[in-house]
């Protein structure tokens, strides 16, 4: 039996809906709406593309987004400048820095000049530890829209193990974070790994997050697991669909399952920023003796 299709577009669409009446309440008590600031580095077509369609989805949940396209020769400290006025600014709730930045700059540099409290698209250290720690915190936006979308399909988690395949720092590594925070039992595979179909066909949930189209095979996939496939490339997942489709229990589609989620998260994740930014600068009550 074919399985089940794990629809991000529907369920971040259900997730927009409620962040759009999120918004107009915190309007309605701040006088004003959350900011997302996009910064965009270069030329690269994909990264406009995903740059113009957070940007879209901020217009539709009603937040104000603030674009910064910034030339293909800017150098690491010039673009820590920019992120750092940006953090400094009182307007600001959220700031994204588009990923992946040109070779030449220092990505890790530019991510760490984001002020960790706008962090909404969870890359900073911070973010990290808080999520290793299972602190409150940002979770980084493609990780924390796939465990969204396991929780809208009640996915179990606790005890099952899972094979998180990609180890890059603002995906695979917190994903499998995240999973380990939710109890369940987690391998990590990377370029690396020996056996790769080994480890697959032992998964209770498999997520692929690696951008090598159809490396994972439908007859690798243990019958009734969960299917994660986060990779794109050349307008593909890293999981060979209509194969993988027959043995899975759910599956994500690509496009319409990982993509979609992302965006939500870090709109959520936005609107939250602006407000326990909105409740830190509310001056607390003085007691009546001290006024
Ligand atoms: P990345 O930084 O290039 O990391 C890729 C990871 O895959 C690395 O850990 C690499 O291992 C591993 N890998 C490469 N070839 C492998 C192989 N043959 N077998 C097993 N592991 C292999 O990429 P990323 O930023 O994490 O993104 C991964 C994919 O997700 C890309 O397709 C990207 O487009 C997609 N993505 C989607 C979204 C979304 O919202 N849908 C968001 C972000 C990224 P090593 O560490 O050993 O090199």
């Amino acid at each position: 039996m074919a399985a089940q299709l794990l629809d991000g577009r529907a369920v971040s669409s259900a997730m927009l809906a409620e962040l759009r009446a999120e918004v107009v309440d915190f309007g309605r008590v701040h006088g004003r709406r959350p900011v997302l600031a996009t910064v965009l580095v270069g030329e690269d077509p994909a990264s406009h593309t995903y740059v113009r369609m957070k940007v879209n989805r901020c217009g539709r949940v009603g937040i104000q987004s603030r674009r910064f396209d910034l030339d293909v020769g800017i150098d690491t400290k010039e673009l820590c400048r920019v992120i750092g006025d940006l953090s400094a600014d009182p307007e600001v709730d959220g700031i994204l820095l588009q990923h992946p930045v040109p070779g030449h700059i220092d990505e890790r540099a530019a991510f760490e000049a984001i002020d960790p409290d706008k962090d909404v698209d969870g890359v900073t250290r911070t973010s990290f530890a808080a999520m290793a720690f299972t602190e409150e915190g940002f979770a980084s936006a493609t990780p924390g829209g796939i465990l969204a979308l396991l929780d809208a399909y009640d996915v179990p988690l606790a005890g099952r193990h899972a094979v998180v395949i990609g180890r890059s720092a603002i995906l695979g590594k917190p994903m499998g974070m995240l999973l380990l925070g939710r109890d369940a039992t987690v391998t990590y595979c990377h370029s690396r790994t020996t056996n790769l179909r080994e480890h697959i066909e032992r998964a209770d949930i498999v997520v692929a997050a690696v951008g090598v189209p159809g490396l994972v095979k439908g007859e690798w996939v243990k019958p009734g697991a969960v299917v994660v496939d986060a990779g794109y490339a050349d307008n593909r997942g890293d999981v060979d669909f209509d194969t993988a489709v027959e043995r899975a229990s759910f599956i994500t589609p690509v496009p319409g399952g990982v993509g979609p989620m992302t965006i939500a998260t870090l709109l959520a994740q936005t609107v939250r920023g602006a407000q326990r930014r909105a409740a830190a600068s509310v001056a607390p009550l003085q007691p009546l003796s001290s006024r």
